[in-house]
């Protein structure tokens, strides 16, 4: 594992990281090429049988409205509690979260995947896992795509000290920041989402904003990739925040489900953001 340099590239990197901070991460590069292959072949038909949570009539009805143009984006207020749903969304928004990563066999698949449809998500990444895949991390930036810390080894932090959390987050931080020439994390999500009292204040404290989710198809115990699929589209709606793991073990029924819910979504009118 390659030691995660701190001193010298970090005093340049924040210098230089505080517009992209202010971007959320994203920068002005276009999504990198998708791979061909079974991630590539395009929109799943649309079979009667699986029930989409369909939108609130409003939401078809209604004439587009008038976007109010900010003066300044303005930094968003950290958040002391998980947000679940995101906040204030229009009436089709909905995320995507991909947690574990990144892993050099699915994270690009899945980032072919999203450039297909012109998605943007958010990669909740573990810092070991980055270390060891730094490259992969870099697409996932290049492509606009957010990160988010999801500690250094994945561990259970109730078992941890409050020293013992806090390295684990601020590692994690460290390594993204190192990984991608700038990007400090914004979001922060407990392994298990088990957001002891520990982990908030270390969130907190670093500066992050505890991530939760309100749609989980559990894809990390691979119970078929119509059980995934069909969890998601029964349970979304708007303002939902999807779980799904890009890392973690075989994610074939993740990537399988992604490609048959994904174009179902989109035909039922939501939109993808990010938190
Ligand atoms: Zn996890």
């Amino acid at each position: 594992m390659e030691p995660v340099p701190k001193a010298l590239p970090r005093r340049f990197i924040l210098a230089t990281g505080v517009s992209l901070l202010m971007a959320g991460c994203a920068q002005s590069a276009e999504p990198a090429e998708g791979e061909p292959g079974a991630t590539r072949t395009g929109r799943t038909p649309i079979t009667p049988t699986t029930n989409v949570m369909p939108l609130p009539p409003a939401a078809a009805a209604a004439p587009p409205a008038a976007v109010p143009v900010p003066a300044e984006p303005a930094e968003p207020a950290l958040r002391t509690s998980p947000l679940y749903e995101l906040s204030n969304p229009d009436r089709t928004a909905i995320a995507l979260t991909f947690d574990d990563g990144p892993n050099t066999e699915y994270t690009p698949r899945i980032l072919a995947l999203l450039a297909h449809y012109d998605i943007r998500a958010t990669f909740v990444v573990v810092g070991q896992n980055t270390a060891d895949n730094p490259s992969v991390l870099a697409r996932i930036y290049e492509a606009e795509h957010q990160i988010a810390n999801h500690t250094w080894s994945h561990p259970d932090l109730r078992r941890l000290s409050s020293g013992g959390v806090r390295d684990e987050l601020e590692r994690t931080s460290d390594v993204v920041e190192w990984a991608t020439g700038g990007c400090r994390t914004r979001w922060f999500r407990a392994p298990g989402g088990d957001f002891s009292p520990k982990a908030l204040d270390a969130c907190f404290q670093l500066g992050m904003s505890p991530l939760a989710w309100s749609v989980d198809p559990q894809d990390w115990r691979c119970p078929g990739q119509n059980y995934i699929a069909s969890t998601v589209l029964s349970t979304v709606k708007p303002g939902a925040i999807i779980l799904n793991h890009d890392g973690g073990g075989n994610r074939a029924q993740t990537l399988a489900a992604l490609n048959d819910y994904i174009p179902r979504l989109l035909d039922a009118g939501y939109t993808f953001t990010t938190p």
